[in-house]
């Protein structure tokens, strides 16, 4: 079972950021309102992740990384409605085939922690252990027995700056919840949670944190409900005078996704309004009904496909022209 992980992980985990990624996911699926991570040179050595979700029951933490155990989802009919942000069951046990890995979780509810170590896919005993109610995942030495991975990662600030990217991607759809980023010891960024409210809408707070208050001052707010689909965020105006091809971000259902289609539609709609070359910088949600997509087409669900791309397309491109138009008039 072990290799047949180990090939899955291939699809999964390229480097130390995919795993901060599907770990995060994980601890927001499960309701977190904080999550602390931290990691050691550029995650290769450490990554850990702790969260104060509903946590996982002593003896269900053997399923947690069996592959395709999710909780998640029971049907057929639960996937084509799914509304998390995992579904494959694939995650944990691929990342603890390549890795020393610990999964220490206090289920809501239960006094009483516990604690399953896998070491490079070899599955010790669930052990009692103290733990606040929640879950932490430790990922040590990630690659130690993939050489041929390994030898793949980049330099520490490299592995680092990806990580940071996948987070930032999180923390803009979910300004909600609290994070706080350690590095070898040192705190390096806390995205504020509820905790932090200011007077100022926290999704404002939120978006200065990530693409910085140049971008929040000059960006054109969007929200318009139509056909069943609600397109909301942010598009910034041409004063806003920044490259921008690596500020775009377009979230379905809560998911960042790439889509070329949606991608297409917001330049079209900046170029048409704006007499404009550049490219758009962009934080936008697609809101739907689970059904018109699938988000189960690649194994680490960057991609989805619409029922009706189409009509998607138009409404992300009127929408966008309507109140681009309206900031020229
Ligand atoms: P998926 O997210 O696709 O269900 P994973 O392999 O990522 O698959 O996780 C397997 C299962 O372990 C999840 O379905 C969930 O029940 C449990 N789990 C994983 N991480 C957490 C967490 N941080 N808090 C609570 N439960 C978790
Ligand atoms: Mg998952």
């Amino acid at each position: 079972d072990t290799l047949i992980n180990q090939i899955a992980a291939g699809e999964v985990v390229e480097r130390p950021a995919s795993v901060v990624k599907e770990l995060v996911e994980n601890a927001l699926d499960a309701g977190a309102r904080r999550v602390d991570i931290d990691l050691e040179e550029g995650g290769v050595r450490l990554i850990r992740i702790r969260d104060d979700g509903k946590g996982i029951a002593a003896d269900e933490l053997p399923l947690a990384v069996s592959r395709h155990a999710t909780s998640k989802i029971a049907s057929l009919d639960d996937l084509e409605g799914v509304t998390t942000l995992g579904f494959r069951g694939e995650a944990l046990p691929s990342i603890a085939s390549v890795s020393r890995f610990s999964l220490s979780s206090r289920r809501i509810g239960e006094d009483r922690g516990a604690v399953l170590e896998i070491d490079g896919g070899r599955l010790g005993e669930v052990a009692p252990k103290p733990h606040p109610q929640g879950t932490t995942v430790e990922v040590r030495d990630l690659f130690f027995n993939v050489p041929a991975r390994r030898k793949f990662l980049k330099a520490e600030r490299t592995e680092l700056g990806h990580i940071e990217e996948w987070l930032r991607q999180l923390a803009l759809a979910r300004p909600d919840v609290e994070l706080r980023v350690s590095h070898n010891g040192k705190p390096t960024r806390r995205w504020k949670g509820e905790g932090d409210q200011i007077d100022l809408g926290l999704s404002d707070v939120r978006i200065g944190e990530a693409l910085g208050e140049e971008f929040a001052r000059n960006a054109l707010r969007v929200d318009h409900s139509g056909a069943g689909l609600r397109l909301h965020g942010w598009i910034a105006q041409p004063s806003y005078n920044r490259a921008s091809a690596d500020q775009q971000y377009l979230y379905v259902n809560g998911r960042a996704v790439r889509d070329r289609s949606i991608a297409h539609a917001v330049k079209q709609a900046y170029s048409d309004v704006l007499f404009h070359g550049r490219q758009p910088a962009y934080v936008l949600f697609l809101e739907l009904d689970p059904r018109r997509v699938d988000v189960n087409v690649h194994p680490a669900k960057h991609e989805v496909r619409f029922r009706d791309a189409r009509l998607i397309h138009d409404f992300v491109y009127r929408t966008l022209n309507d109140a681009l138009a309206q900031t020229r008039a």
